[in-house]
């Protein structure tokens, strides 16, 4: 039958509101317009939903997507359904009237996507219902399910190969974010899908920032991170169900909307936090690994890992689910052996030895990534057999202390002395301690004590001296030897290096910031991460103003807030501040059916925003970037370097002119808060600024920093609340802005 199929591109615009494709889309959309089969490996975030979403649209019949998450059903059809597609689904959690209804519509030929949990490919009733209907094509998601070497095997997913048998013509597109050789090729076995293609992508997560922090100072480390990420989404993974419990308690004490999560609590518990946390009602999830499974949310900013997770693979799924829309979003991991500690205790209870020594493995690949700092990016690209040229990510806290370095010329010696000495049977602990000039039983036993080298690097913590040798072993100077007890050796080059006496620089460490010791670290984590932060320069202001029109619009429809509209969609709305219905179509995210629903009351929203403040529409200025933020790591540098650095230069020179902050935002087009957020990231770098021009008079300045002093730093609403309406929250911050200034200057 010849049809007037509806193009790709047309479609794109009108129904999901983008402009372009993400790297594979378009091919993957052709290949499965002409008619063929495929399997597409593609990262959590990569944009696998549309590889089957669209073509179902622009395909005459109905597309029928099987997917194990009946959780996410109702949220994937809902989202649908505001970009004007006509979905359905069907699953155990309707009536029989309901289904019956859907079915009805389907044969009508009404629907043009109709989502079903696998088990529903058993039912006969359902089967026979299939056989009336034009199918266009059949996706599978989650498509790893299928597969026993998977971590999710579904035994319902073997229906699929009966349905494969009932619809031989149709073509079948098997999605997943699961990248081991092994489940791929059994999912193709499984699904006969040897003549099809394998669209298979990087799982290079280019949005997320990777780092590894120590324990040492974990509260005002985490506090620090949930402060830049204040309202965000966040989930904080725990070893175990207590801590879960104990850190959500701790942080509600501080003022924090925090809920634990976990397997043991009661189902109804576990739906409601969870459909909280969807809705953007609680920003921060603690939790058990227990946590994710069913979560689709894309706008998790910060995943931190408050324990140490048991393998690489898991540590690569649970930060996964940050910033699944392609905005820049955070990792951080916490370390430390006791950590370890408690995992090894946990493998040493398995039975069998096998999978004993499986898990130790796993273990050990997972410690060597937070001990050892390569760049984390290549190690974890490198543990699912991708390797990545780039000999900087820009990404991740090892590539991004690159330029901050210092002499560790001797440090290096006298420890690579020390393993020679000690005979290269020796793991770091022992090593350091050595160096330390420890009193430890075995080692007296051993005579260490007597050693030349015993005790020349005192003044080292141990833990900095572990850090050392983890820089070594990145360098190629030591090697470690895996076994029941690691033990290091030096390599070839680190003989060289004792010999030739060369010099070397290593960052600065992280343990321990003792002031003057060389080596010793000097910046903190805020610090630090500021340099990694990377939200272009949209009105924070606005945005939060849009994000809770959102969220009133989601909550009148009972759907997720991301439903209504992406944080992607929001924030080129607070940066274009776009005024009428047409410049508003031009966001990304924005198609037709949105535009019709949406558009007037967020274009109102928008114009009540600007017109007072005078901020003109700049949708004409951004026609260039529409679309998901490209965070390769080419973008990533620009904008650190680049446009932020221009930006950053500029707010600086006019403050230097003593102009007011009202009068910067007016000159710079920016709203008031974003230059103060701009200031802020300057003086947490280190920078001087010039600020007793707009600071509240002696009387003002004293009583706020009396309740700073009081309610402490970290947040604003406290001491505002402590203060009284007379005082605003700029006067408050740029105080803030001004007792840091004072309390750097101290310590330099
Ligand atoms: P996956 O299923 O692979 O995890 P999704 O299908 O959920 O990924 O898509 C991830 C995000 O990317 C979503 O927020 C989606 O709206 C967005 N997205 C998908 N395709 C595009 C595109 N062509 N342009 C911009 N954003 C897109
Ligand atoms: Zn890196």
């Amino acid at each position: 039958m010849p049809s007037k199929q509806p193009s790709p591109h047309t479609v794109l615009k009108t129904h999901f509101g983008y402009d372009s494709f993400l790297p594979l889309q378009e091919e993957i959309i052709s290949h499965v317009l002409a008619g063929r089969d495929g399997l597409v490996l593609m990262p959590t975030g990569g944009g696998k939903s549309l590889c089957y979403q669209l073509p179902a649209m622009c395909l005459p019949g109905m597309a029928l997507v099987v997917s194990p998450l009946i959780a996410l059903m109702k949220d994937q059809v809902d989202a649908l359904n505001a970009n004007g597609v006509a979905a359905r689904f069907i699953n155990s959690s309707l009536t029989a009237s309901e289904i019956e209804l859907a079915q009805a519509q389907a044969s009508r030929g009404t629907i043009k996507i109709l989502y079903v949990a696998p088990e529903r490919l058993a039912v006969p009733g359902f089967r026979r219902f299939l056989q009336g209907i034009d199918l266009s094509l059949i996706a599978v998601d989650e498509a790893h399910c299928i597969s026993e070497w998977g971590h999710e095997f579904r035994p319902d997913y073997r229906n699929l190969r009966q349905l494969r048998g009932d619809f031989p013509r149709v073509p079948v597109i098997a999605l997943t974010a699961t990248a081991t050789a092994r489940v791929r090729d059994d999912i193709v076995e499984q699904l006969g899908l040897q003549r099809g293609r394998i669209f298979l992508s990087s799982f290079d997560r280019a949005n997320l920032t990777y780092s590894v922090e120590t324990k040492e100072g974990f509260w005002s480390k985490l506090l620090s991170l949930l402060n830049d990420h204040n309202g965000e989404s966040t989930i904080i993974y725990c070893f175990s169900r207590r801590e879960t419990e104990e850190l959500a308690e701790d942080l509600k004490d501080r003022g924090l909307l925090a809920r634990p999560y976990h397997a043991g609590l009661d189902p109804e518990v576990r739906r409601r936090t969870q459909e909280d946390f969807i809705r953007d009602r609680v920003p921060i999830i603690v939790a058990t690994i227990a946590f994710g499974m069913g979560i689709d949310k894309p706008d998790i900013r910060l995943v931190v890992h408050h324990s140490l997770p048991k393998s690489l693979e898991g540590y690569y799924q649970e930060t996964g689910r940050a910033g699944r829309d392609g905005l820049p979003s955070e990792c951080v991991l916490f370390y430390s052996r006791a950590d370890r500690a408690k995992q090894d205790y946990f493998i040493n209870q398995l039975e069998d030895p096998q999978e004993q020594r499986n898990a130790r493995q796993k273990l050990s690949q997972m410690v060597e990534f937070a001990e050892v700092p390569t760049c984390r990016r290549k190690s974890l690209l490198a543990y699912f057999g991708e390797e990545t040229m780039r000999d900087s990510c820009g990404g991740c806290d090892v590539c991004l202390a690159v330029g901050d370095e210092v002499d560790a010329t001797e440090i290096t010696q006298k420890t690579l002395s020390a393993v020679i000495r000690t005979g290269e049977r020796f793991g770091a602990l022992h090593v350091a301690r050595v160096l330390r000039g420890s009193r430890e039983k075995r080692l007296l036993e051993l005579g260490h004590d007597k050693l030349s080298v015993y005790g020349i690097a005192r003044d080292y913590t141990e833990d900095q001296i572990r850090e050392v040798i983890g820089h070594l072993q990145a360098r190629g100077l030591l090697v470690r030897n895996e076994g029941e007890f690691a033990t290091l050796s030096v390599s070839q080059r680190g003989k060289e290096f004792l010999t030739r006496r060369e010099g070397l620089s290593l960052p600065r460490l992280k343990t321990g910031a003792d002031e003057g010791r060389p080596g010793a670290s000097t910046r903190g984590i805020g610090e630090r991460r500021a340099a990694t932060v990377t939200a272009d320069d949209y009105d924070q202001e606005l945005f939060e103003e849009l994000r809770a029109l959102r969220r009133d619009l989601a909550d009148q429809q009972g759907v997720p807030p991301f439903v209504v509209f992406g944080d992607v969609s929001l924030r080129y709305m607070a940066a274009a501040f776009p005024q009428s219905l047409e410049n508003f179509a031009r966001a990304p995210g924005v198609g037709k059916a949105k535009l019709e629903q949406y558009g007037e009351r967020f274009v109102a929203a928008i114009r009540g925003y600007a017109e007072p403040k005078n901020i003109a529409d700049r949708t004409a200025e951004m026609a260039s970037s529409t679309g998901a933020v490209a965070a390769s790591a080419e973008s990533r540098q620009e904008r650190r370097e680049g446009r932020r650095g221009d930006t950053y230069e500029l707010t600086l020179a006019l403050l230097s002119q003593g102009l007011s902050i009202s009068q910067i935002a007016g000159e710079r087009k920016l709203a008031e808060t974003t230059i103060i957020g701009q200031m802020e990231r300057m003086v947490s770098q280190g920078r001087e600024l010039r600020l007793e021009h707009l600071l509240p008079e002696a009387e003002c300045l004293q009583s706020i920093r009396d309740a700073f002093d009081l309610c402490g730093y970290e947040y604003l609403k406290p001491v505002r609340e402590y203060l009284g309406p007379d005082f605003s929250y700029e006067e408050i911050r740029l105080t803030r802005l001004h007792l840091r200034q004072e309390e750097q200057g101290k310590t330099e």
